[in-house]
């Protein structure tokens, strides 16, 4: 099997590994696509060295990567839950050929929804769970989302699904609104031009989801909320938010969530759920998936995904699709499933 891993900061290296054999209750995958998440970007880029919690993230050699889909290659004993050629979604996968999962954490990718596409399933539950269960977003609610990147789209998805009519959007790259808003977003701000407080104002939002992490925007999340507003902090901070003050939680009597993943016995249904959608249509995987690179390339689609001014927003890996430096024999590419 081919493993693709951090060597340093920015710098990806291909392995080759034998491939390991399921034991009892595991099956083997041939893993076809993993999407690389935000919460990547920073073990990629070597920065998250900020707070303690965050230590040893960009501590190399690392492996990376954990939203993906996937064909059984291979039952292990005991295994009568799924089947060789079934297509899954695991609960994690690294970037590479192949991986090792429990069969019981296994959920069925319904026909009609392409592989490629099921690897918005990871991040289609935790935003599922947010917007649905942390959050409880009512149709009357009005939702602010700050930061149209590939969680706060997927957002825009759960909102619009959920029956909101007032869906305000803010982000820096008009690419980005502009999906939104053809997603459903009723709203656009440009915070690159506009202010984002100014033009709230005017309509209070009842629910706010902060997905950058960034010190300005989570201060105007909690400022710009109505009072009994949910306000979610759902961007992976990574700077101490300096003079940052908090009387608005105390005066508008907000509640305040962090975080957004789903408890692990409870994450196969979410992610069945998402797959509902996608077979359904009402998450657009096609205005999320921008960009397609093989495992070969994971470095690229890393970096398209850490600069939205190259068009990028969901960036998915071909893990069938490498070859390792030297050799002129493609992994088992174009013969594969799907
Ligand atoms: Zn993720």
């Amino acid at each position: 099997m081919i493993l693709a891993r951090l060597a340093g900061p920015r710098r990806f290296e291909l392995l080759e590994q034998p491939t390991p054999e399921p034991g009892p209750g595991e099956v083997l995958l041939e893993v076809a696509f993993v999407a690389v998440c935000g919460s990547e970007l920073a073990p990629y880029l070597g920065t998250a060295t900020q707070f303690p919690l965050y230590e040893g993230v960009a501590r190399y050699p690392r492996t990376v990567g954990h939203e993906a889909s996937a064909v059984v290659a291979a039952l292990g004993p005991g295994v009568n839950s799924v089947h060789v050629g079934d297509n899954v979604v695991p609960r994690s996968a690294l970037f590479a050929s192949h991986a090792i999962a429990q069969a019981e954490d296994l959920v069925r990718i319904p026909s009609g929804v392409s592989l490629e596409r099921a690897a918005l399933t990871l991040m289609g539950q935790e935003t599922y769970y947010l917007c649905h269960e942390m959050l409880r977003i009512q149709p009357e609610d009005s939702v602010l989302i700050i930061g149209v990147g590939p969680f706060g789209m997927l957002c825009v998805e759960h909102a619009r699904d959920i029956g909101c009519t007032s869906i305000t959007v803010a982000d820096m790259h008009t690419s980005r609104l502009e999906i939104a808003q053809q997603l459903g977003a009723s709203r656009a701000i440009n915070a690159a031009v506009d202010d984002v407080s100014k033009t709230a104002e005017e309509e209070r939002p009842t629910v706010v989801i902060e997905c950058s992490g960034q010190p300005q925007p989570i201060q105007q999340a909690i400022r710009l909320a109505a009072p009994l507003a949910r306000v979610a902090l759902a961007g992976r901070p990574y700077k101490p938010l300096d003079g940052f003050t908090i009387e608005d939680v105390f005066h508008n009597m907000l509640t305040v969530l962090g975080g957004k993943i789903p408890p692990p016995g409870y994450a196969p249904m979410y992610r069945q759920r998402v797959l509902d959608m996608l077979k359904a249509g009402r998450i657009h995987a096609a205005q999320h998936i921008t960009h397609t690179f093989p495992l070969s390339e994971v470095g690229e689609a890393f970096e398209v995904a850490i600069d939205p001014l190259r068009g990028g927003l969901k960036v998915v890996v071909h893990c069938q699709r490498a070859t390792i430096p030297g050799r002129s024999t493609a992994q088992h590419a174009e013969q594969s499933r799907h």
